[in-house]
């Protein structure tokens, strides 16, 4: 739940950062790392991550709003990359427990490929 910027060691996606926990990587930029969510609820369901440790979006936007920007570039370019950008996709950032925010290293997730319901559950 640290804000710190710098790697945590029990942060399970910071090892995914580090390479220590494997992950299929979509994508890799300077800042972010993009991969395929272990437990997809749509045919495309990519993690976009900071490779820096902030606990949710609000806090690394706080901290470090270049890499909030990097992270929704990045989100269009997986979107595109799978195909999903002409028919819909959307970008979610879970916040908090009671939103079903399970792991608490900032990550957008990205869901395309099939019809999305508004509002969401
Ligand atoms: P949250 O529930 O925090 O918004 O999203 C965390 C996401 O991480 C979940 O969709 C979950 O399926 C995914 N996840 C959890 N553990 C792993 C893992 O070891 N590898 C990958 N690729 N995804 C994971
Ligand atoms: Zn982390």
């Amino acid at each position: 739940m640290t804000t710190t910027g710098q790697p945590q060691a029990d942060c399970l996606f910071c090892k995914i950062v580090s390479g220590e926990v494997p992950a299929t990587v979509v994508r890799e930029t300077e800042t972010t790392v993009a991969f395929r969510d272990i437990n997809p609820q749509a045919p495309t369901h990519v993690l976009v991550i900071p490779k820096v440790h902030h606990r949710d979006a609000a806090a690394l936007a706080a901290a470090d709003p270049q890499i909030v920007a990097d992270l929704l570039v990045e989100a269009g370019k997986v979107a595109a990359d799978d195909k999903v950008d002409a028919t819909g996709y959307r970008v979610v950032f879970n916040t908090g427990t009671g939103a079903g925010q399970t792991v608490f290293h900032a990550h957008a997730h990205v869901l395309g490929g099939r019809g999305l319901n508004w509002p969401p559950g």
